[in-house]
């Protein structure tokens, strides 16, 4: 038994092997060498995380981990951890040139893509945003562009988010989701362009690892737009 695996580990149940495959997954992606460089573990990216402000959630962990190779505590947060990143990629202006948004989303696919049980139980919850994401192309609404969040984003947010009452008149209500101004809405075109990326890029094979019911859903929907597409254009 080498030293790490002598290691008390919170997932001991799971072989090192495994874990170790699925650590070789995430780092054999080539995306992996433009996302860590090391780390200087000067916590910068800690003080621009918003997840870490309001979770037990570390940027600064996630390169560590990754940097380190320590495959048991990478299991760790592939299981807890990076459940709680928001994707906003505020921690890219890390001085050491570090990605720990995208090292989450490559160990998020990872976790995904193997159909590991954390995963499906983390995304039950987002069924919901995944459905909207995939079929209406959007999940973002204005309401949601809040002075304080985002800082990143640059200070148009907050004129934004002030004058809101101010754009909600100037957009056409055509461009308006339904009967709520809660949402933009994707044109046809572009839908059918994200509804054929979704194929090509088999996410919806890797949605029914997650969700049989939903993928089902989405693939009927789908088929039947792309059907009547191809109809119109032919
Ligand atoms: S992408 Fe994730 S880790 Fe990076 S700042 Fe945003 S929430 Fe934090
Ligand atoms: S900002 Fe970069 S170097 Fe500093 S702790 Fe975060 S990942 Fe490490």
């Amino acid at each position: 038994m080498d030293w790490i695996s002598a290691k008390p580990t919170k997932y001991a149940d799971v072989p090192y092997e495994e874990k170790l495959r699925l650590f070789m997954e995430v780092k054999n992606d080539p995306r992996y060498e433009d996302f860590l460089y090391g780390c200087y573990e000067c916590g910068i990216c800690v003080s621009a995380c918003p997840s870490a402000r309001f979770y037990d959630y570390s940027p600064r962990v996630i390169a560590q981990t990754m940097a380190r190779e320590d495959v048991d505590r990478f299991y760790e947060i592939m299981v807890e951890d990076i459940w709680n990143c928001a994707q906003c990629f505020s921690c890219v202006r890390c001085p050491r040139q570090n990605n720990p948004g995208g090292l989450v989303t490559l160990i998020r696919e990872v976790a995904v893509k193997n159909g590991l049980k954390e995963a499906r139980d983390v995304l039950q919850g987002y069924s919901r945003v995944i459905y909207k994401v995939m079929l209406k192309g959007n999940q973002v609404s204005p309401d949601m562009l809040q002075p304080d969040f985002f800082p990143d984003w640059g200070p148009w947010v907050r004129e934004f988010s002030e004058n809101m009452h101010v754009w909600r008149k100037a957009i056409p209500v055509d461009t308006l989701r339904g009967v709520t101004d809660a949402a933009w809405r994707t044109d046809e075109k572009t839908l059918v362009e994200l509804y054929t990326i979704w194929f090509e890029t088999d996410n919806v094979d890797i949605v029914r690892e997650v969700d049989e019911g939903l993928y089902e859903l989405l693939l009927d929907v789908m088929e039947e737009a792309l059907e009547e597409w191809q109809e119109e254009v032919a």
